[in-house]
């Protein structure tokens, strides 16, 4: 399974992460990832979600 992490110092709490995969990401002050490993039905989410990150603040943690 694969980890997902967020770049603290891109993120700008814009909260779409969230509303894309909310069983993996909550957004306060900035975004978190509430979970430890991605699993494989939620790979397609979470890679939406980095490709709709207006900063670049998600990325795989391989
Ligand atoms: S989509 Fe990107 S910038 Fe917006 S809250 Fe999530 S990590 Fe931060």
């Amino acid at each position: 399974m694969k980890k997902v992490k967020i770049i603290e110092e891109n993120c700008i709490a814009c909260g779409l992460c969230e509303s894309i995969a909310g069983d993996i990401f909550v957004v306060e002050d900035v975004a978190r990832v509430i979970v430890d490993k991605v699993k494989e039905d939620q790979i397609e989410l979470v890679q939406e979600a980095i490709d709709s990150c207006p900063t670049d603040a998600i990325e795989w943690d391989e």
